[in-house]
């Protein structure tokens, strides 16, 4: 069904908030790939303020949460409806006897620092990750052998009518590179274990895993992290190299030299160079050696000059 155009949001009567509207954003500066087309930006100012929106939100108006867009390709056409972004209310970090309470906007490697200052371990795979902890609860991220899951005892989320709820780590039902909750719940926060060990001993594997990323992987680079999920029992970055994809370029957009499975903006790349060149690979590796690679990034909005179809919205 062809529903009306909604990035002209005049036409519709958004919600009363505490926090804050912004209209004709343009998300290019504010992701990672730096592309990316307009959307209207709510920051709410707090839960209660998150909740009130999304109750009296009309359904036909789209929600996207978005954390710090390191894991996103956002379309040249931008965004339909409104993102949410969660603000300074949402990062609090609170540490118990046993574990941590972390909120879904703090940016990952700044929870595993103040983690270190307190002397809990546990959360140092995730300093090299550069998302939030709500992306990587979305995300079920990991590194370095470890994953979101290995360390989640619950979150705390709200669902698309307002509605707070606290769920289990079963009932996140998470694996690789997934969680399996409704793509409109939103996470504010989760609970995490650790354990206690000297600061210098935190320092020390904070310190390699910085030096292994900056040796393997196009950190300083525009980029969206894996492009791909590595199919059961292959390395999706062996199978895009075999296929003869390092190096490919569409536009601006190029297969990084560092690490093939990271596709990188070398400068004047649109979200549409970034996408063909990646729907280019997964031909190229279907074609050679018959696996279907998934994208692990997602592809947010539409495209330019597309009109607004409820089903392109994919979050
Ligand atoms: C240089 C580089 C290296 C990377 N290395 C790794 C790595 O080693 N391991 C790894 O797992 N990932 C890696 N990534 C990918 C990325 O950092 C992770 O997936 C991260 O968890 C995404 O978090 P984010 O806050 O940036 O989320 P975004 O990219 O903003 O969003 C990702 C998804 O999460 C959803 N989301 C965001 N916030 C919330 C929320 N509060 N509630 C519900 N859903 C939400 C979004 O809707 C979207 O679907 C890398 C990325 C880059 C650029």
């Amino acid at each position: 069904m062809m529903l009306p155009d909604f990035r002209d949001l005049e036409l519709y009567r958004l919600p009363d908030v505490k926090g804050s509207y912004k209209k004709h954003v343009v998300m290019a500066p504010y992701t990672w790939f730096r592309v990316g087309g307009a959307t209207t930006v709510f920051r709410p100012q707090d839960h209660e303020d998150l909740g009130q929106f999304l109750l009296k939100n009309s359904e036909e108006v789209p929600v996207t949460i978005i954390g710090a867009a390191s894991n996103i390709l956002i379309r040249d056409g931008g965004i339909p409806g409104v993102v949410i972004k969660l603000g300074k209310n949402f990062a609090s970090i609170t540490f118990e006897s046993n574990s941590v309470r972390i909120g879904a906007a703090l940016p990952n490697g700044i929870a595993a620092r103040l983690a270190l200052k307190q002397g809990y371990s546990g959360l140092e795979f995730l300093s090299g990750i550069p998302g939030t902890i709500g992306g990587g609860l979305r995300m079920n991220a990991g590194a370095h052998g470890k994953e979101i899951k290995d360390i989640l005892i619950e979150a705390e989320v709200i669902d698309s009518t307002g509605n707070f709820k606290v769920l289990s780590l079963e009932e996140m039902r998470m694996s690789y590179r997934h969680c399996g909750v409704p793509q409109d719940y939103i996470f504010l926060s989760g609970l995490f274990k650790t354990g206690k060990d000297e600061p210098s001993d935190i320092q020390k594997r904070l310190d390699e895993i910085e030096a292994r990323r900056l040796e393997s992987q196009p950190i300083t680079e525009r980029t969206g992290g894996s492009t791909f999920k590595n199919p059961k029992g292959y390395k999706a970055w062996e199978l895009i190299e075999a296929a003869g994809c390092r190096g490919v370029s569409i536009g601006g957009a190029m297969v990084s030299e560092k690490h093939c499975n990271f596709l990188v903006n070398t400068g004047n790349a649109n979200a549409t160079d970034l996408e063909n060149l990646g729907n280019l690979v997964q031909k190229k590796v279907k074609d050679s050696t018959g696996i279907e690679l998934e994208w692990e990034i997602k592809l947010l909005g539409v495209h330019k000059d597309s009109k607004f179809n409820r089903e392109n919205v994919k979050l």
